[in-house]
């Protein structure tokens, strides 16, 4: 069946989802589209923000390497020793850290590298496909110009040569490049850099203007969204949930989705569930009147900090501090991305960044680097869509494509036995 056409078939259903970021608004954009009635619950205020509101905005083809791959444990310890590294695990007594852990330990491999590389492709060129059929209905400013991955050693630009060959033998244009020919290509911004590569598909947007874009359709599809509703109770019975019930109020429904980005696993503990996923904190800074206006986005190779052109604006983000719900702000990593932006862009100055407010946003990171996606057992109508960490924004259409195919009980579009959230177990 089109996902053009809106079809009667579910139009008795009533799905209920929880989490209103931009996984569970694009899965109540299709299902919508499939004649389910949708209520989306979220527990923060309309205003409030959550990970999907203030990211870097990237579609990326180009990560088809998951977080969890080899060579990151011993950079990862290193970076823990700077205060101003793009990475930082919070120590404290927590088994589920121990486990996450100990799971990510064993999937930073090759092996599981080559398992799931694959996938990851087909997910995220699919995603970019329903991203641009999203896009010939409204302006979310869609840039489908690619991706430069800027590399100041000449030790950083050999390994993501090597990376742009596994992306050529997937199927993935990239193209390694000279500064000077880096410059050409976006001539707008001066680059202190050894080289470049050039991921083609790549992809950039703005986030807000998506979630913006997905909320204004889901209301004129006729689609609820309710704000300040934070469920904390599952009702269930003979393997089914009947309702879900928060802030004094409760929700009936043939269906559930979570999509609860970092906070799923509280929820899902609920019922008995352990979802092993910690939250990945970053920060993004947004200059509106910046110095030089690049026309590509790029990641700056070894600082990790991601940068993206939003209209007149130009956002700078990075950081993964893994650990803990909170939201405060750790100055040291703010100023490691600042100077980080100065080091590759030397017309940018720190005194450019006075006055900016970082924006936070928690990640949902899952030990090998895949989402969760797809139903557990013993519950026959609840499906999880979440854990999309560095990829969420990217992943989402497909997330939300692929979950309608699972309440509707199709073969899935993409084979995702590799997402299932019960992998664990
Ligand atoms: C600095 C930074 C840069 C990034 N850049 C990119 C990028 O360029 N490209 C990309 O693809 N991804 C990027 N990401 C990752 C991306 O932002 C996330 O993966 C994505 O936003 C996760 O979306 P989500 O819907 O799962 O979670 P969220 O956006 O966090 O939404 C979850 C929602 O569920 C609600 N909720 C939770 N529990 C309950 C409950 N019990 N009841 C009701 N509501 C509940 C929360 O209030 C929240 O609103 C970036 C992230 C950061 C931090």
């Amino acid at each position: 069946m089109s996902y053009g056409m809106k079809s009667m078939q579910h139009s008795s259903q009533k799905l209920v989802i929880i989490g209103g970021g931009v996984i569970g608004l694009s899965t109540a954009y299709y299902a919508l589209k499939q004649g389910f009635q949708v209520t989306v619950l979220d527990s923060n205020g309309p205003d409030a923000g959550n990970c999907s509101s203030a990211n870097a905005g990237m579609i990326v083809p180009s990560h088809f390497i998951p977080l969890a791959a080899p060579g990151v444990i011993s950079k990862g310890l290193r970076w823990l020793l700077d205060k101003e590294s793009p990475f930082y695990v919070r120590p404290r007594i927590s088994l589920e850290l121990a486990l996450w852990g100990w799971l990510f330990c064993q999937h930073a491999n090759q092996d599981h590298v080559d398992a799931v590389r694959h996938l990851l492709c087909e997910l995220n060129l699919e995603s970019r496909r329903l991203f641009q059929e999203l896009s010939q209905d409204e302006d979310f400013g869609l840039q489908s110009c690619g991706l430069l991955m800027l590399c100041q050693s000449q030790k950083t630009l050999d390994e993501e040569a090597e990376v742009a060959q596994q992306a050529r033998e997937l199927g993935l244009s990239a193209n390694l490049l000279e500064s000077k020919a880096a410059a050409l290509l976006d001539p707008n911004i001066n680059m202190n850099i050894a080289g470049a590569v050039h991921f083609a598909e790549d992809c950039h947007l703005d986030p807000a203007r998506f979630v913006t874009s997905l909320k204004r359709r889901i209301g004129q599809m006729g689609g609820q969204l309710l704000h300040n509703v934070a469920i904390d109770e599952i009702t269930f019975r003979n393997g089914k949930i009947s309702s879900v019930s928060g802030s004094n109020e409760t929700f009936e429904a043939q269906q559930f989705v979570i999509a609860g980005g970092a906070w799923s696993p509280g929820l899902l503990r609920r019922i008995g569930l352990r979802l092993p996923m910690q939250s990945g904190k970053g920060y993004s800074l947004t200059l509106h009147n910046p110095t030089q206006l690049p026309q590509l986005c790029s990641i700056l190779a070894e600082a990790k900090v991601a940068v993206t052109p939003m209209g007149k604006s130009l956002r700078f983000a990075g950081t993964m501090e893994i650990g803990g719900l909170g939201t405060d702000i750790n100055p040291a990593r703010v100023r490691g991305i600042i100077k980080a932006a100065t080091r590759y862009f030397p017309d940018f100055k720190i005194s450019d960044f006075d006055g900016i407010e970082p924006w936070v946003g928690l990640r949902p990171v899952s030990p090998d680097g895949m989402p969760y996606l797809g139903k557990v057992p013993r519950l026959d109508n609840l499906v999880i869509a979440t854990g999309h960490a560095m990829m969420g924004l990217s992943l989402a259409p497909i997330t939300g494509k692929l979950v309608i195919e699972i309440l509707t009980k199709r073969p899935t579009s993409i084979r995702i036995e590799a997402l299932a959230p019960d992998r664990f177990s």
